[in-house]
């Protein structure tokens, strides 16, 4: 097992010391770890863009793919200033894991641009998002790897994304990517599947807990896609939204938030900060309120060996890839946080990417509530599958799920074979 001095800092080290954990509570063997522990391809793309005062740009981009093993690649493409290669790494690894907990027939990938989004024009987005699909247009499709939206990316890049392949094919492909507009191919019900299945998994949480006696009291990081979807779900299930925030900051009422109304707000606003009859709070804050349940939904490493001795939160539910490090893993589990770890927490929405993908190729759509009675089904069979595990192999419930997804991973490596 390799040593890491900066699990706390980099996520693709966070990313294969749970891997390597999981693999010897499974006595995976030499052969099987070093096959699974390294991605197939990593891509780096230099993508020129020419910006609207004429001056030509260069943006670099990447695209990883993990593990072919169980079906095409999948995964999600972000644009952001400080996305790094171990980063989008870490996060492929991360899908391939994802995919195998909910259990449906697809590998791990990540893609990722490095640029400022809220700086840049609809028309400089597009030309970076087509010239970006054009460079990775022979590594991606229906059969080999699909992406899907993530941060500052949504369903207007993935149509652009839809397009130029299609352009470059000669023909609609609609299943080269999912998180489309429900127009162009995209599935009813997929907007909201992550913040729908963290709804569900909390929920299935809160039950395991007995804690069902009164309306969960819940602070949510992030108010963006995940976020802002799972804070109204809930709010509509009657919990008691007491803070959330953005990157500007956040806001608190133990009294409970109206979602409705601060959606309203934010679609007016672009912030959650200014919202009547709340107090202004710093994201740290938010994380370290007294709550029944955390659900940071923004990005990484927010939950790290400084301040995980102050989470007051019983569940701490991952809407967010990878929110909390190693170390904080440890102190949560000594001081009884119980668990909903990323890659079943917000796995919901690769789960309705997945029917999306399915409904594409038959050409045939489903009701919205046969997405969201089939998404109920996967979230809660994939919880209770992850503690089951936990409670058989007597580990966490990170440990458990990444143990389930590292076997159902290397049981088909096995019967395929290394072709190495
Ligand atoms: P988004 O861009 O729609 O929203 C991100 C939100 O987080 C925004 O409200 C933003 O203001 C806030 N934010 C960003 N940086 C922050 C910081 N440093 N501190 C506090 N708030 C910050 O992105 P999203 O699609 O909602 O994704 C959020 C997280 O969920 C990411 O980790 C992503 O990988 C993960 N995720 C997304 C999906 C999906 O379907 N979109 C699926 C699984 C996992």
């Amino acid at each position: 097992m390799e040593q890491f001095t900066d699990t706390e800092t980099n996520l693709f080290s966070a990313m294969v010391y749970r891997f390597d954990v999981a693999a010897q509570k499974l006595n995976l063997g030499e052969g099987l770890y070093k096959f699974l522990r390294y991605p197939t391809r990593e891509i780096s793309v230099y993508v020129p863009v020419l910006l609207d005062d004429g001056r030509l740009e260069i943006f670099k981009g990447f695209r990883v793919q993990h593990s072919f093993a169980r079906g095409p690649c999948k995964g999600g493409i972000r644009y952001a200033p400080d996305v790094t290669l171990d980063e989008i790494k870490a996060l492929a690894a991360e899908m391939t894991w994802k995919c195998a907990v909910v259990n449906i027939p697809f590998g791990g990938a990540k893609g990722g641009i490095i640029c400022d989004p809220p700086k840049m024009t609809p028309g400089e987005l597009e030309r970076l998002t087509r010239r970006y699909t054009a460079q990775i247009l022979e590594f991606i499709g229906p059969e080999t790897d699909v992406p899907a939206p993530d941060i500052n990316t949504n369903e207007q890049v993935m149509a652009w994304i839809m397009d130029t392949y299609s352009m470059h094919a000669r023909r609609t492909v609609t299943a080269v990517v999912t998180g489309k507009p429900v127009e162009l191919g995209g599935s009813a019900g997929r907007r909201e599947a992550t913040g729908r299945g963290i709804l569900v998994t909390a929920r299935e949480a809160i039950k395991k807990l007995d804690m069902t006696s009164k309306p969960p009291t819940v602070a949510i990081q992030g108010f963006g896609n995940v976020g802002s979807t799972a804070a109204r779900l809930m709010h509509a299930d009657g919990y008691k939204i007491v803070a959330v925030s953005d990157i500007h900051g956040g806001i608190y009422n133990p009294a409970g938030i109206n979602i409705t109304e601060l959606l309203a707000f934010t679609g007016k606003n672009k912030t959650v900060l200014g919202f009547p009859n709340t107090e202004r709070i710093s994201n740290a804050e938010v994380l370290e309120l007294p709550c029944d349940m955390l659900v940071p939904s923004a990005t990484e490493n927010q939950i790290h060996a400084k301040n995980a001795p102050n989470i007051k939160a019983r569940i701490l539910c991952e809407g967010a890839n990878g929110p909390t490090t190693p170390q904080a893993d440890v102190i949560l589990q000594e001081n009884g946080v119980f668990l909903v770890p990323d890659i079943l927490a917000n796995a919901g929405g690769v789960t309705v990417s997945y029917f999306e993908w399915v409904q594409d190729r038959y050409g045939y759509f489903w009701r919205e509530e046969d997405v969201t009675s089939r998404l109920h089904e996967t979230m809660i069979r994939s919880f209770h599958e992850v503690v089951g595990f936990a409670e058989k192999f007597k580990v966490d419930n990170r440990t458990a799920a990444y143990m389930l997804a590292i076997d159902r991973v290397a049981h088909v490596v096995k019967m395929r074979g290394y072709y190495a």
